[in-house]
């Protein structure tokens, strides 16, 4: 599973958490030494038919997300050495221009230099809004997050629990616009033209051979809507895949933060969706592994 892969040294945002092309390459070499990659096809074929075989140690790259990035860094790199790759945009930022709150939160992360101080602003922000939204203590926000992240510093776990998750939707979309604009762009559209691989790019990767999957349409959780909100939302991500002229009887999802459930399940299966990808962090046996809830290494985890 990958990310932003980005020049980041030379880029606006060095603070950005991203793979370096150089490491990326180092990556590819790393697995095409020990892996043998395989493209979705073969994964369909193995999985439908057991008499195929896929090679042994096989390996499916992923790139979640849809950045220019995969078109400008990723792609050339993948086609020189023959390998197929699976590309999972969010529609809506691609065909609207809009930043996604979770790529706003990580700009704005990457844009101030003390995360506590942020931190304080959240909090002080919050007070207009806590009449309407019957809202937490500070505290009581604060002992609601225990867990640890894998990669963060606790004052980066509280901000993006807080504004990709915790807070109402309404106060947190509020807060994340208002904090995007103020540290990092007035211009969400230009941003996101730019932070985005556009239509024509993705229908180039997919004629090129890579496959391009659903990512949702409004990126949102899925596994936290109505089950006609999650038929909406794979309904309108499908549409956009229709556009880009991906093959609609072999299609894919991977779940926006790795969110599922059994109602969106059920509302994949009824759309004869092929495979699922989750962010459970491990390599995936096909044999245990259902085809709707595939586990995924991430790249952070590759050595390199
Ligand atoms: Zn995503």
């Amino acid at each position: 599973m990958y990310h932003y892969v980005r020049d980041l040294a030379r880029s606006r945002f060095p603070a950005i958490k991203g793979l370096s092309i150089e490491r990326f390459r180092r990556q590819l070499d790393y697995i095409q030494a020990n892996y043998n990659p395989i493209a979705v096809e073969d994964l369909f074929n193995a999985m439908s038919s057991p008499h195929k075989y896929l090679p042994p140690n096989p390996i499916l790259l992923t790139f979640d997300d849809g950045y220019s990035d995969h078109f400008l860094n990723v792609f050339p790199l993948l086609e020189e050495r023959g390998i197929k790759g699976c590309f999972f945009p969010p529609a809506q930022a691609v065909l609207e221009h809009r930043v996604l709150d979770v790529n706003k939160i990580q700009f704005v992360l990457a844009s101030v230099s003390d995360v506590w101080k942020l931190l304080d602003e959240v909090f002080d922000s919050l007070d207009e809004f806590r009449e309407e939204h019957s809202l937490k203590s500070r505290e009581g926000y604060l002992m609601a997050i225990t867990e640890k992240h894998r990669y963060d510093p606790r004052e980066v776990t509280i901000v993006k629990r807080l504004l990709q998750r915790d807070l109402p939707e309404h106060v947190r979309t509020e807060l994340v616009r208002r904090l995007f604009a103020e540290h990092v762009t007035s211009d969400e559209e230009a941003f996101a033209r730019e932070l985005y691989m556009s239509v024509e790019q993705i229908s180039c990767l997919r004629r090129q051979g890579m496959h391009i999957g659903s990512h949702g349409y409004t990126h949102a959780w899925l596994d936290s809507l109505s089950p006609a909100s999650q038929a909406e939302e794979v309904d309108r991500s499908l549409m956009f895949l229709r556009e880009l002229g991906a093959d609609m009887d072999e299609w894919t999802i991977c779940y926006p933060y790795g969110g599922f459930n059994e109602s969106l399940l059920e509302v994949l299966q009824n759309r004869r969706c092929k495979l699922g990808f989750t962010v459970e962090a491990r390599a995936a046996d096909l044999n245990v592994d259902g085809r709707l809830t595939l586990p995924r290494i991430d790249t952070n985890d590759l050595p390199s």
